[in-house]
């Protein structure tokens, strides 16, 4: 039976003093690339408009995860309100950027680790998913420090667009056990234009790396044939090849391994600013209005081939005309 690392860390205090070293770190925050250096512990607030406490948007068993997260009684997720990134087509975007109103959804620490242990015993979750994480890992860390308390076993899943820092990312090492890193962009200015940060593919990579050199490239399988620790990269295909994949996939055959666990996403529809009316006023985003043709998702396809990429999962052509986000039953193995 799988004992997630975690459990270690906390016998013997180490997760008490990871907890306490990241919660230092919003004294003057740099819990991500943008190194905003506002006391959050103080109340103050800055991009990602959230200081002291995590904001709950919601929780559940999640069914919409990889095929080899999900099971039979899904992923607990929490997902986590506000973001560090703006995207402009971002299809969570009633969580993501509602900045004020989703502050009324901040909860205490010892409430997010019952959600937890909810998940665990009344849910049967297999795992616990923190879905945008990044600008509340210490919050996250103390969460799981108190659930711990509470009996608290499942993997633990790191849900994130990877613009996190490599920094708080060192301090995750054993905590969590399942990277699901979203690689958006391999240009820069895609990062600028329609996220809103700045070297967006710099600080991607870097955090991709750390993530690496934590997990290595295979996937621990659980008795129960589900992933109990491991990386898995999530891709995003993009109207307009947007999303610069084939240098985001050379990318991962160079300099990670082309045996890492790639899933591709084909799911993209237009939302958000780039929906009808706002795109129209703006030229850049009219590129995101759109769905993806065929032949972008053909082409896609062939330079797993290309790269050698061997492991994962590509999401059916077909998934953008139902998929409002639920992945599990229309994805299938590239295993080759
Ligand atoms: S977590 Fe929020 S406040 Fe901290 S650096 Fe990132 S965006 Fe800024």
């Amino acid at each position: 039976m799988y004992i997630p690392p975690y459990r270690t860390l906390f016998e013997s205090g180490e997760l008490a003093r990871r907890a306490e070293q990241l919660v230092a770190m919003l004294t003057s925050c740099n819990i991500c690339p943008l190194d905003c250096q506002v006391n959050r512990l103080a109340g103050e607030i800055s991009r990602c408009y959230s200081a002291r406490l995590p904001i709950v948007s919601s929780y559940c068993p999640h069914f919409g995860e990889e095929p080899a997260l999900v099971g039979t009684h899904g992923v607990g997720n929490i997902f986590f309100g506000n973001c560090n990134l703006k995207c402009s087509y971002c299809q969570n975007f009633e969580i993501s950027q509602r900045w004020k109103e989703e502050r009324k959804n901040e909860v205490t620490i010892q409430r997010l680790a019952e959600m937890m242990i909810e998940l665990q015993e009344v849910h049967h979750c297999h795992a616990i998913g923190f879905v945008s994480p990044t600008h509340f890992v210490p919050q996250m860390v103390e969460g799981i420090l108190e659930a711990c308390r509470m009996g608290l076993r499942l993997p633990i899943i790191y849900n994130t667009n990877c613009y996190d820092s490599v920094e708080a990312l060192h301090l995750l090492d054993g905590i969590v056990d399942i990277y699901l890193p979203d690689l958006k962009y391999s240009e820069d200015e895609m990062g600028y234009r329609y996220s809103g940060v700045k070297e967006y593919a710099q600080h991607s990579r870097a955090a991709l790396q750390e993530m690496y050199r934590q997990m290595g490239r295979e996937l621990v399988m659980g008795e129960d044939g589900l992933v109990k620790r491991g990386l898995i990269i999530r891709h995003l295909i993009l109207p307009n090849d947007l999303a610069g994949t084939r240098e985001t996939f050379k990318f991962i055959a160079s300099e990670l391994s082309p045996i890492v666990t790639l899933s591709v996403m084909s799911q993209y529809y237009p939302t958000n600013k780039v929906s009808d009316d706002n795109a129209e006023k703006f030229e850049s985003l009219l590129l995101l209005n759109r769905r993806i043709r065929e032949r972008e998702y053909d082409k896609v396809l062939d330079m797993l081939d290309e790269f050698g990429i061997e492991n994962g999962w590509a999401q059916d052509f077909e998934s953008q005309d139902y998929y409002r986000p639920d992945l599990a039953d229309r994805v299938a193995p590239f295993k080759r």
